[in-house]
């Protein structure tokens, strides 16, 4: 949606492709607060962020397509829609990819066992809730301690449901330290660091799970009726795959927000869409080099720090565990960073 007003205020004419019946993306099933801080200058949900983007592009000359899947996307910009009334070819000057990024399945993961109901990835186990509003459980544990897990048991556990651990495979926990502590700190939850499930129990339901100490090497066996794993999320890049000549984009797509690379926060996501949006927009009137563009070339950091891994040299924000900003995810290590004088 950012990008689309963006692009829309430029004066190109946008069509917004969402495979699902309304806007918004995974903040549609965000209930928790914790959104728009910086953005907004104030605290929302997902939904009511989502919210004031839709207003804005119902406002907007945008057009929108819902319930349309965007299936493949050529190397001579050929975007093959499906949608209600079956299948479509739209033509355009450039586009710009906001495919989100999938959850890791389980089966990713080198764990024994049966694959009984009550295991949920932590996107799925949030959208039945809080949209299908399931009742999934009552004992939890939760695989992963990143912000997706730990934003997911803290909800369960405020609707009274019992978390029995969470358990993480590094030393250390994977989340922002906000939800560190809304989290473990509020609600003396265990958490097994340096430990992962070996082996899944149970027929119907799962009804149980093998801890094993990645250290040690000590198992251990703990009752729950649910498990949710947070292991992970993958770049929906397929269709950017799809158009890429030898694994090199083509110039008129731009990638934007988890399609590009996992953002902690929407924020950074809007901030980054606008900005591509103006970026495309020029790209479509000039008939420029996407890199020649007056815009992609100049750089606002407010904090003068920017990214050597690529020539795109990405205006960077200095975050608790890295660094954000930089469009092609690889800004992370320390020595890539330059101040700019
Ligand atoms: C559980 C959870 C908690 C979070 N908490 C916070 C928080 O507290 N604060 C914060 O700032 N951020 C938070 N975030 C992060 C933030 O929500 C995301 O980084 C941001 O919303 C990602 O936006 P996006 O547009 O890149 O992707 P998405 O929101 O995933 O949107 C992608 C859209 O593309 C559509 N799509 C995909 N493929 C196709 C296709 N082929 N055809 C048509 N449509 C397609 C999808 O249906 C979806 O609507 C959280 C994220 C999660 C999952």
């Amino acid at each position: 949606m950012a990008a689309a007003l963006s692009a829309d205020g430029q004066g190109c004419s946008a069509l917004l492709i969402e495979r699902s019946h309304k806007l918004g993306g995974i903040l549609s099933q965000c209930i928790h607060s914790g959104f728009g801080l910086s953005y907004f200058g104030e605290e929302l949900t997902g939904v009511e962020y989502a919210a004031r983007f839709a207003e804005k592009i119902n406002k907007s000359y945008v057009r929108v397509a819902l319930n349309t899947s965007a299936v493949s996307m050529n190397s001579d910009k050929t975007i093959i829609l499906s949608g209600c009334d079956g299948l479509s070819d739209v033509h355009p000057k450039a586009v710009i990819l906001a495919s989100g990024c999938r959850e890791r399945p389980i089966g990713t993961l080198d764990i024994a066992g049966t694959r009984p109901s009550g295991i949920f990835t932590a996107g799925a186990a949030q959208k039945m809730i809080n949209v299908g509003g399931y009742d999934i459980g009552d004992r939890f544990i939760i695989l992963g301690s990143g912000d997706v897990g730990l934003i997911m048991g803290r909800q369960l556990k405020q609707s009274g449901k019992e978390i029995v651990a969470v358990i993480e495979k590094e030393d250390h926990c994977g989340g922002l330290e906000r939800n560190r502590i809304g989290f473990f700190e509020h609600n003396d939850i265990p958490l097994w660091l340096r430990s992962t499930i070996s082996v899944v129990h149970g027929t119907e339901r799962i009804c149980g799970v093998t801890v094993r100490n990645l250290e040690t090497g000590m198992e251990w066996y703990a009752e729950c009726d649910a498990l949710i794993t947070s292991v992970g999320l993958i770049p929906e890049c397929e269709l950017s795959e799809q158009a890429s000549d030898g694994g090199r984009l083509p110039e008129w797509l731009f990638l934007c927000g988890n399609a590009c690379y996992v953002h902690d926060l929407v924020d950074d996501v809007a901030i980054e869409a606008e900005r591509l949006g103006k970026i495309a927009a020029q790209y479509v009137r000039s008939g420029m080099r996407k890199d020649d563009l007056p815009e992609a070339r100049v750089k606002h950091s407010a904090n003068g720090l920017f990214c050597i891994a690529c020539p795109k040299a990405c205006p960077l924000t200095e975050i608790e565990n890295g660094y954000s900003g930089a469009l092609c995810g690889r800004a992370a290590p320390v020595p890539n960073i330059v101040k700019a004088s």
